[in-house]
């Protein structure tokens, strides 16, 4: 089965989401758009698969970074640009950008709640490790 692509509409959403800039470094351009849930293992019919909540975009180097992973899986998980399948849905699992860490929802806006609190403790406690 051919994988979904991304629609047009889609990607003029993260694009304008992110102004063009890494939305993981906010330092390059943004040349790449990022699953956080990869399209494998029949991903690709998962209706948020190819929305903006499951959406990054990456310059190169951070792209490179969030998906060959060498040993980094736990942290890059816990920052939320890795979503593992069959868990929480990406639009439920705050994701660390440059400018802080928000929920995404599929219009292409940002928002807090608790949640988002919780995941500055895990990310911290990564960190502190
Ligand atoms: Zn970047």
């Amino acid at each position: 089965m051919k994988a979904q692509q991304i629609s047009r509409t889609v990607r003029d959403i993260v694009h304008t989401r992110s102004g063009g800039v890494c939305e993981k470094c906010g330092r390059r351009p943004a040349v790449e758009v990022h699953h956080r849930t990869g399209r494998q293992m029949g991903g690709s019919r998962e209706p948020w698969i190819n929305q903006p909540s499951n959406l990054l975009d990456l310059c190169d180097p951070c792209h490179d970074e969030v998906t060959d992973t060498r040993g980094n899986r736990a942290f890059v998980e816990t920052c939320g640009w890795l979503v593992r399948r069959g868990e929480e849905q990406p639009a439920d699992v705050p994701v660390l950008l440059w400018h802080g860490l928000w929920l995404l929802d599929d219009l292409g806006d940002f928002r807090t709640d608790p949640r988002v609190a919780a995941a500055w403790a895990r990310i911290d406690a990564v960190r502190a490790a």
